[in-house]
């Protein structure tokens, strides 16, 4: 027998109406190329999505043709996540800091019909712009005053192109199931894949990501994403923000600014922010040198990389902010676990719940978790056993963008293989202990290189460090740990390798230390392994 209920599409545009009708004065504060500070309310922003989507049906687009941006966070790009999904195209974030080739790749690939680009990247797109000739033109994201000269072709202004459009639109009763965005991986083995979003998926995730034990977001947050809208729709929070009515502080090109963005979250009042790790090292570091406290902020979400234990105590000691580690990939939306404090784990000592704070977190309703061993086989939630981590659920993507047959990522029963080996425990709390790819093997035993990393950079003289496996004649594989010293200290090696005694196993302490100026990154900002593996691989290790 079938349920009573009506069956209501779950539709992107469903919430612009929304946080436009029962949020209408709220802010959005953003810093722009063209503007320190711009202000208007999510009144404002939905009626100029609704001019750009009558915009964009005048260009000729058919419904799931992808439109792309190459944008920070601001206000014009929400408008276009707005305006492109919810009027039946797909809106493709493109990761500006991409290098050439997989620019052209990933444009090609997805078949982009239009670009929407931030003046500040039409440089970018000049350089490519004869390998990308399927795309049709290029709305420049500016007003007419601050338009750049340009050799692109077929170049519109984004504020001429709205301009005269009616703020009235009749967004169309789509599928739920109907592609709204695509955003790719940031490709760190072969070829960059694509990941589509559906409007249900996007929908039921900003639901879950806005449960207090996730996000938690209400109409008396204020929220900074330093996340990028070009990462994973910037872990959804365009989406939950207008849904909950939090006002939104977007920080345009001062994404790594640890001043400026010190100055939002005090101008602003700023209650919960979120990034990587390293967008919060800028901050602290810059709070530190500065001798400020965040006394507005209450919590950050902390993801896309293990979070280390000296920032979440930072945070917490010095600042006063809880640190919620959120764990996801493009592939899942990219929530999966947070990790938010569990009724019962009161009483656990500062030092232990410092411990907990390491971990992934919980896995939130809507997305199943397990953890199997080399045969398929379910690991115990012990804490302890670990092994290849698969999820499953309505914001998981069941295959990649025009790439047939998902065998290669997926179980025959159904689940996706995330590429991480974790331990979960009795509570729920997953913790990531390594990539598949990145894991050491000492004498057929696994060391978390994570683990590893995160231990060290509570040494005062290390800025950043990788851990990665190299070749040893008797144990096949040991852990090197390469280090990017603090500015102004001077740790030596056996320093380094004395810090870890009584932190970890001692057969996991590192071999030897490398010292460099840097670490190879991805676009994404993460720590680049195959390339570090490459740059040691003739490396051996002393006697
Ligand atoms: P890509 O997979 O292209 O690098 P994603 O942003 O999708 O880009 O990265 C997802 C991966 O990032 C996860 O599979 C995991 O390895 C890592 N990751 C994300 N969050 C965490 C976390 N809290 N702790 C450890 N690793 C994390």
């Amino acid at each position: 027998m079938q349920g009573l209920m009506m069956n209501t599409p779950l539709l992107i545009s469903a919430i612009a109406e929304h946080g436009s009708r029962f949020h209408g004065e709220r802010e959005i504060v953003s810093v722009t190329g063209d503007n320190p500070r711009h202000c208007y309310t999510f009144r404002q922003a939905i009626n100029r999505s609704r001019q750009l989507a009558n915009a964009l049906d005048n260009l000729g687009l058919d419904h799931g043709d992808r439109v792309a941006t190459l944008a920070w966070n601001d206000y014009r790009h929400l408008e276009i996540y707005y305006a492109v999904s919810g009027a039946g195209y797909v809106c493709h974030t493109v990761n500006p800091r991409l290098f050439p080739d997989q620019l052209i790749y990933i444009i090609n690939h997805a078949e982009d019909r239009w670009i929407f680009v931030d003046a500040m990247f039409v440089p970018l797109l000049e350089k490519i712009s004869e390998h990308i000739k399927d795309v049709e033109g290029f709305v420049v994201l500016t007003d007419a005053a601050h338009m750049p000269e340009t050799s692109l072709p077929n170049v519109i202004c984004y504020e001429t192109l709205i301009a005269d459009e009616s703020a009235e639109y009749a967004w169309p009763d789509l599928d739920e199931n109907s592609a709204s965005a695509l955003c790719y991986t940031s490709g760190t083995t072969g070829d960059p894949k694509g990941v589509l979003y559906s409007h249900r998926s996007t929908i039921l995730h900003a639901y879950a990501g806005n449960a207090p034990d996730a996000l938690g977001l209400s109409s008396n947050d204020v929220v900074l994403p330093v996340v990028p809208l070009f990462h994973v729709n910037a872990w959804g929070i365009p989406y939950s923000t207008i849904m909950a009515g939090s006002k939104i502080v977007f920080p345009g090109p001062k994404m790594g600014d640890g001043e400026a963005l010190c100055e939002l979250i005090e101008s602003e009042g700023v209650t919960l922010a979120l990034g990587v790790p390293t967008v919060w090292l800028a901050l602290l570091q810059y709070c530190s040198k500065a001798g400020k406290t965040l006394g507005s902020l209450q919590r950050t979400v902390i993801g896309g990389a293990a979070v280390p234990r000296s920032m979440i105590q930072e945070f917490r000691d010095v600042h006063n902010v809880e640190v919620r580690q959120g764990w996801g990939m493009t592939e899942m939306s990219p929530l999966g676990t947070i990790n938010a404090q569990k009724a019962g784990l009161e009483s656990l000592s500062d030092d232990d719940k410092l411990d907990l704070a390491t971990k992934a977190g919980r896995g939130m309703f809507g997305c199943e978790l397990r953890i199997v061993d080399d045969d398929g086989n379910s690991l115990p939630w012990d804490g302890v056993a670990y092994g290849a981590l698969h999820v499953r659920g309505p914001w998981v993507c069941s295959d990649y963008f025009k790439l047939d047959g998902s065998a290669e990522s997926h179980t025959e029963d159904g689940w996706f293989e995330t590429g991480d080996v974790a331990t979960i425990d009795a509570n729920g709390f997953m913790a990531i202990t390594d990539r598949t790819k990145d894991v050491i093997k000492s004498g057929g035993e696994w060391i978390s290189s994570i683990e590893l990393e995160n231990t060290v950079m509570g040494h005062e003289g290390v800025a950043e460090a990788a851990v990665i496996g190299v070749a040893h004649p008797k144990w096949t594989e040991r852990p090197l740990l390469v280090v990017v010293r603090a500015a102004g200290t001077n740790a030596t090696r056996d320093e380094l390798l004395a810090y870890y005694e009584g932190k970890v196993a001692g057969w996991w302490i590192p071999n030897d230390v490398q010292f460099v100026d840097e670490l190879p990154h991805t676009a994404t900002g993460k720590i680049k392994k195959i390339e570090l593996r490459k740059q040691f691989a003739d490396y051996a290790f002393p006697d």
